[in-house]
């Protein structure tokens, strides 16, 4: 059992202002794994603070962006030497099978950060514009203090995509870990400390929603990028807004992937179910409405059943899993809730539906596959965050954008056809932040985030960055050149 008494602030590892601490409970067995200080209202003052002067007063925004570049690089390299133990640490402490961890907790979250090292070398921070009235230099300043508050599904991945573009831009930073996953947020203070990042620069938090609302909150925090819940993200759009506080936020999804009457089944399902299924379900951008059409319905309904009786589920440190538990009970809870709603509204379950036997201990549910479902089903409509599909028939392709479209959400998607061409149109018509044809994929260097209540604002790519910079003009005097 790992336990940490200090919380990492100014550069140090400090005492908490109380002695309340969080556990960190295994998913698998319900053993406690670790823990660690749980921060308060005092800790996040502490935090800020010295957020607040290494921006105000310290090297870090003054610095040229190839030498913060420097410094981050050093941090990749000292995060890459930790990979191993940093996949291991995810895996114990939320339960995604080590395979994902290693590629889509860990090594995902390495790239994010050497696509940012890259960009700090390349972007413009700094332009002289010719206007209309004389020349300006168009400044891209850093935001401030910038609060990221991260959920417990990918829990590094998630701080890599806030924490990267800030220090890329030249903001400071505190952060607040999920209160599940606390442990991977240890392991990268240790690196930030040893990659000789400057004190102050990042500050870490782990708490729960009241510590994170007065993060929110705090006067002296310029920008908040949360990711987590629509619900809590509405809550902290609004105080926001009677703030006028910069904010990105990262929401929720119920994605559809259309398959088309075209689309070759063995290559679809085969690319179709990682995107569906993967991090046991718990997964912002997972495809969860199948749309098939009416044609092809039954062919689609079996192939998806039995590639989900073929979801093998397990202990997530074996690297043969492929579904291990929910993060907490809480969880297995609310998403075996949506299986008995599902079941209640008429859908039928093909595969799956209840506990998978073996398991006497951890928060196991089985992959579950319905099929004749609607799209005003609640488990069509409503973010399960488990491995719970929905088949959905289509009678033409009209109806399957309609269907796709008829979401509160909009943050992924994918269309499955023979016709690349046509399954670019198809795309222009889904109201969805990333969608691809024919695949599920994430690309570092272009914009992520949501339409509708899938989020506000973007991640990734220059536009990630852009979340943290304040653009200024400043205005030249007639014939003065600026030199370079
Ligand atoms: P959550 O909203 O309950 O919590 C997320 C984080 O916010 C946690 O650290 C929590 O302590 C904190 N928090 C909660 N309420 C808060 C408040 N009022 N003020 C300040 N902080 C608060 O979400 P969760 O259950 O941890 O995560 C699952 C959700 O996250 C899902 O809805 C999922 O779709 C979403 N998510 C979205 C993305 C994305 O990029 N769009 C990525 C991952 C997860």
């Amino acid at each position: 059992m790992q336990v940490h008494e200090r919380l990492f602030i100014g550069g140090d590892w400090v005492a908490p202002s109380t002695s309340a601490t969080i556990d960190v409970v295994s998913p698998h067995d319900e053993s406690t794994i670790g823990r660690v200080p749980e921060g308060r209202e005092a800790d996040v003052d502490r935090a800020v603070a010295s957020a607040r002067e290494a921006f105000d007063h310290g090297p870090w925004p003054r610095m040229s962006p190839a030498e913060r570049a420097d410094v981050m690089a050093a941090l990749l390299g000292e995060l890459q030497m930790k990979s191993a133990e940093m996949a291991e640490t995810i895996t114990r402490e939320m339960g995604c099978p080590i395979s994902f961890s290693n590629m889509g907790q860990v090594m995902a979250t390495n790239m994010v950060l050497d696509y940012y090292v890259g960009l700090t070398r390349s972007y413009a921070f700094e332009e002289v514009r010719p206007g209309m009235l004389g020349s300006c230099l168009v400044r891209r300043e850093p935001v401030g203090v910038a609060g990221c508050i991260v959920p417990w599904n990918v829990p590094f991945f998630v701080t890599m995509l806030k924490l990267a573009p800030a220090l890329a831009a030249g903001a400071t930073v505190v952060l607040k870990p999920a209160p599940e996953t606390p442990l991977d947020a240890i392991l990268l203070a240790d690196a930030i400390a040893a990659a000789g990042v400057p004190k102050g620069v990042v500050n870490i938090v782990p708490a729960g929603r009241e510590v994170g609302e007065h993060l929110v909150r705090h006067p002296k925090v310029d920008k908040i990028s949360f990711t987590g819940s629509t619900a809590a993200g509405r809550k902290i759009a609004s105080i926001c807004g009677e703030q006028l506080k910069r904010v990105t936020l990262e929401l929720g999804g119920k994605s559809a992937a259309i398959i088309l009457n075209d689309a070759d089944l063995e290559f679809t399902i085969a690319g179709l179910m990682p995107g569906a299924l993967m991090n046991n379900g718990q997964a912002c951008v997972a495809q969860t409405r199948i749309l098939a059409p009416r044609s092809r319905y039954g062919e689609v309904c079996e192939a998806v059943t039995e590639a989900v009786r073929a979801w093998t589920v397990g202990d997530p440190m074996d690297p043969s899993t492929m579904c291990g538990p929910l993060v907490a009970s809480r969880q297995r809870d609310r998403v075996e809730g949506y299986i008995a709603a599902g079941k209640k509204e008429g859908a039928k379950v093909t595969v799956g539906g209840g506990r998978p036997a073996g398991f006497a201990k951890g928060w196991y549910v089985d992959p579950t596959v319905f099929v004749d479902v609607h799209n005003r089903m609640q488990i069509a409509r409503e973010e399960i965050f488990g491995p719970v599909l929905a088949v959905i028939p289509y009678e033409n392709e009209a109806e399957a954008l309609a269907i796709a479209n008829d979401s509160d959400y909009g943050l992924s998607g994918s269309v499955w056809t023979a016709d690349v061409d046509h399954g670019l149109d198809v795309a222009r018509e889904v109201r969805t932040g990333t969608y691809t044809v024919n695949g599920f994929s994430m690309e570092f260097g272009a914009p992520f985030g949501g339409f509708k209540c899938s989020g506000l604002g973007r991640e990734l790519g220059p536009e990630g960055l852009a979340a943290y910079l304040e653009a200024k003009t400043i205005n030249l005097p007639m014939g003065y050149e600026v030199k370079s």
